[in-house]
């Protein structure tokens, strides 16, 4: 590389703030005030990420008599939720390919249940107006080397033979490059329906407006500290206060899970992101990016990249970083030498852009578990239930995971809890200091194969074989 043209790419992150751009927008409501005191409810829901506040608001719309309180460590989606790259996909499985390797069985149940969640976000966005700049523009995932064209191309062929495929197409070199224009695409997978764009705070914030409006108590600032029974039902203790309920729902993500037990299946993987300066409409024109489609490259190390509603470009990816210990640090969550990286990653794929700036760039913990989807469960003979390990595709997986809570505390049976993924569980991660070691081989080895045309080596295989593989 040039040492100039590494300089310019630095010079475009100099003025960009170490925040989330989405969190920084106007449009952010007071939080609500923290608890204080004493409250009893039928249903208590702690975490005020997607997870908690789908939660809160489908009870209600199941039950509207039902009394629901929501507790918020700090503010509502101010972690992943308000951070994302807001690709809110219908997949459940994180992508086809894993699921289809690990519920060959139930994949086809698996991407109707995904497909009816995506259309009930849509619908639940248009309900209760959540203005979140929701598009549903789908997603193309684009070869940028020889190899991943061919795999590309071979995969869909598969996706055909297995009936898979509807909604999907194939898109060669000139094809992708008509979409959007980079110099480095040679081929895409365009899902049409399968994925909407959205601004993720906004989502957030309007869910928690939604859930007040349906009469949830909300409280924020206030964090659960410990779940205990307490006679037929549970007590959770806050700073200054104690909920009592019959029932609760844990939408808590990689932080501290109050049932410890449930701990070693997550790790934090952080992942960064970068915001562009509003495009110009002659910038626009360069790239050609009409139909405002979400991308992602096809490497085991990739990137994905949008447009937000005013044309600034999201670009993230690539690096996933696991500290030593696995703990969540705010520390963790700006890593200028991957924003560094990012830069350049930008200008190679996108060269018509030379000179933009990036406004933002930050960082995020992911709920990585070891397979890579959402694992769920009961505590407190089945009074708690739990949903986490949602692994970088949660915007949309998220109000899935919240039925199914709503269902297994319920005791119902229902095509969600019969479901194997429902049922089992992912294998947890081993202590210190073999999860770190595990990660970082797994991490070199994923390198090591985009860098020589996919192949995978030894290690590789044999996490694939173990079921604990991960192939983008
Ligand atoms: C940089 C980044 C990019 C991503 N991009 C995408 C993407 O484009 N598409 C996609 O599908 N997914 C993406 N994800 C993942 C997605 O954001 C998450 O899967 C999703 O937001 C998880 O929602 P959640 O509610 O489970 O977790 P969170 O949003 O983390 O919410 C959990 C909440 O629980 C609260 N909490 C925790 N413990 C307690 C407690 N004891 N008491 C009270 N409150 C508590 C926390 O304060 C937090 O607000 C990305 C994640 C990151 C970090």
């Amino acid at each position: 590389m040039a040492p100039s043209a590494m300089t310019r790419w630095i010079k475009s992150l100099s003025e960009a703030q170490p925040a989330p751009y989405w969190l920084e927008d106007p449009g952010k409501p007071h939080p609500e005030p923290a608890l204080t005191g004493a409250e009893t409810c039928e249903l208590l829901v702690v975490g005020g990420g997607y997870s908690g506040l789908w939660t809160a608001l489908i009870a209600k719309e199941r039950d509207p008599r039902r009394d629901v309180v929501l507790v918020e460590g700090r503010e509502a989606g101010w972690a992943a939720s308000g951070r994302n790259g807001g690709f809110c996909a219908a997949s459940l499985t994180h992508g086809l390919a894993n699921g289809l390797t690990r519920w060959p069985g139930e994949i086809h149940k698996l991407q109707e249940l995904g497909a009816r969640n995506l259309d009930e976000i849509e619908k639940a966005v248009a309900r209760h107006s959540l203005d979140c700049d929701f598009e549903r523009t789908g997603e193309i995932d684009v070869a940028t080397e020889t190899y991943q064209a061919c795999e590309l191309r071979d995969w869909y062929a598969e996706m055909e033979r297995r009936g898979l495929a509807e909604g999907t197409e194939f898109l060669d070199a000139e094809a992708v490059r008509e979409q959007v224009d980079s110099p480095t695409f040679l081929a895409g997978l365009y899902d049409r329906r399968g994925v909407a764009m959205l601004h993720p705070a906004k989502l957030a914030w309007g869910l928690k407006r939604a859930c007040v409006q349906l009469g949830v108590r909300v409280y924020e600032h206030t964090p659960a500290l410990t779940l205990k029974p307490y006679g037929a039902g549970l007590a959770v203790r806050t700073p200054y206060g104690e909920v009592r309920a019959r029932q609760v729902a844990l939408g808590t993500n990689i932080f501290p899970n109050l049932l410890r037990r449930v701990r070693s299946y997550t790790v934090p993987v952080y992942d960064y992101a970068l915001m562009t300066e509003p495009l110009s409409a002659d910038q626009l024109a360069s790239i050609g990016w009409q139909n405002r489609q979400g991308l992602g490259d096809s490497a085991n190390q990739f990137h994905y990249f949008r447009l937000s509603a005013d044309n600034r470009i999201l670009w993230g990816g690539y690096d996933a970083i696991y500290p030593y210990g696995g703990r969540v640090r705010a520390e963790y969550d700006d890593r200028p030498e991957t924003y560094a990286k990012l830069a350049g990653h930008f200008f190679t794929c996108f060269p018509q852009l030379e000179g933009v700036r990036f406004t933002h760039a930050w960082g995020g913990a992911i709920d990585t578990c070891s397979r890579f989807s959402a694992f769920f469960g009961t505590a407190h003979q089945g009074k708690v239930a739990y949903a986490a390990g949602y692994t970088g595709l949660g915007v949309g997986a998220t109000r899935f995971g919240a039925e199914v809570m709503l269902d297994l505390l319920a005791g119902e049976r229902t095509e969600r809890t019969e479901l194997e993924m429902v049922r089992k569980k992912p294998l947890p991660f081993p202590p210190e200091p073999f999860a770190w070691t595990g990660i970082a081989l797994t991490r070199w080895s994923l390198a090591r194969a985009d860098a020589h045309g996919g192949r995978r080596n030894f290690w590789l295989k044999t996490m694939d074989r173990l079921g604990l593989g991960f192939d983008s």
